[in-house]
C-alpha cells in the first residue's frame, strides 16, 4: 500500500471532527475540546523532497544523468534508504525504458530507491499493462513526470526493421514486438537518414503521443497540466540521454 493510500484516513478524520464538533456544539459542549484533542500522527510521505513539478523533475533528471556521463554519481544509502520506503513510496518521475541490460534508467539518471517508477519492455512501447501501471503512477502516486526513454543499437528495433523489410516471421512470442514496433519503423522509413536510428526516435515520439492519448486516465491529466510526457534516446557510448520532445 502506497503513503498516499494511508494517508487518506485524514480526510475522513477531518470530516468525521466536523461532524463531532457540529454534534457538540448542539450539545453546549466546547467543540473546541474536541478539536484539540490528541490525533495519532499520520506518516509523512517518505522521500519528500520527492515532491516536485514536473520542470523540476525534468531538470533532476538531466542533472543525475549530467553526474552519471560525468562518472561521478553519487553514493547511495541503501540501508537507510530502505528503511525509509517500507511504508509507501514516492518516485519523482516515471520511465519506459527497453529492457536492454545496458540502459539501466537508476543508474542513467542517477536516481535512489523509490525515485523513479521504471515499466521496462524491449523496444520501449507502451501497451496494456504498462499504460496501466502508469496510470497508477500519476492517479494514485501524483508522479509529475513520464519519459519514454529509447536508447541507440536497440536490437528490438533492428530485428522489428528486418522482419518487415524481409517479410519474416520471428520466432515465439517475437513477432508481438515486431507488430508494437512496425508503426515506427513504417513512419521512419520516409525520413532521410540512418533507418534505425529514425525508427528508435519515432519509436519514442509515437509511445510519447499514444500515453498523451490513453483514456480515461492519463490523458486527463495530460489536460490537467498534473503530469507531463516527454520522449528521450540513450546514448550507449557516453550515457548522454538527449530530449527529444
Ligand atoms: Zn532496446
Amino acid at each position: 500500500m502506497c503513503y498516499r493510500c494511508s494517508t487518506a484516513a485524514p480526510t475522513t478524520r477531518r470530516t468525521f471532527l466536523t461532524m463531532a464538533g457540529g454534534a457538540a456544539a448542539g450539545l453546549g459542549l466546547p467543540s473546541v475540546a474536541l478539536a484539540q484533542k490528541p490525533q495519532p500522527k499520520q506518516p509523512g510521505p517518505p522521500k519528500p523532497q520527492n515532491e516536485i513539478t514536473a520542470d523540476e523533475a525534468l531538470k533532476r533528471l538531466v542533472a543525475g544523468n549530467r553526474r552519471y556521463i560525468d562518472g561521478v554519481s553519487r553514493r547511495h544509502d541503501f540501508k537507510h534508504e530502505r528503511e525509509a520506503l517500507v511504508q509507501g513510496q514516492n518516485p519523482f518521475a516515471s520511465i519506459l525504458s527497453c529492457a536492454d541490460s545496458r540502459i539501466a534508467p537508476e543508474y542513467a539518471f542517477d536516481s535512489g530507491r523509490g525515485d523513479l517508477f521504471v515499466c521496462r519492455v524491449a523496444g520501449n512501447f507502451a501497451n496494456d499493462e504498462s499504460i496501466a501501471s502508469f496510470e497508477y503512477a500519476i492517479a494514485i502516486l501524483n508522479v509529475p513526470l513520464l519519459m519514454v526513454l529509447g536508447h541507440r543499437s536497440c536490437g528490438a528495433v533492428d530485428a522489428a526493421i528486418k522482419s518487415i523489410r524481409d517479410n519474416t516471421t520471428l520466432p515465439g512470442h517475437l513477432p508481438s514486438l515486431v507488430s508494437a514496433l512496425s508503426p515506427a519503423v513504417k513512419a521512419a522509413e520516409g525520413l532521410s537518414g540512418n533507418l534505425l536510428d529514425n525508427a528508435i526516435k519515432q519509436n519514442v515520439i509515437l509511445n510519447v503521443e499514444k500515453l498523451k492519448a490513453a483514456t480515461p486516465i492519463i490523458d486527463k491529466a495530460v489536460a490537467e497540466k498534473k503530469v507531463r510526457i516527454v520522449g528521450g534516446v540513450y546514448n550507449l557510448d557516453d550515457g548522454r540521454v538527449e530530449l527529444l520532445t
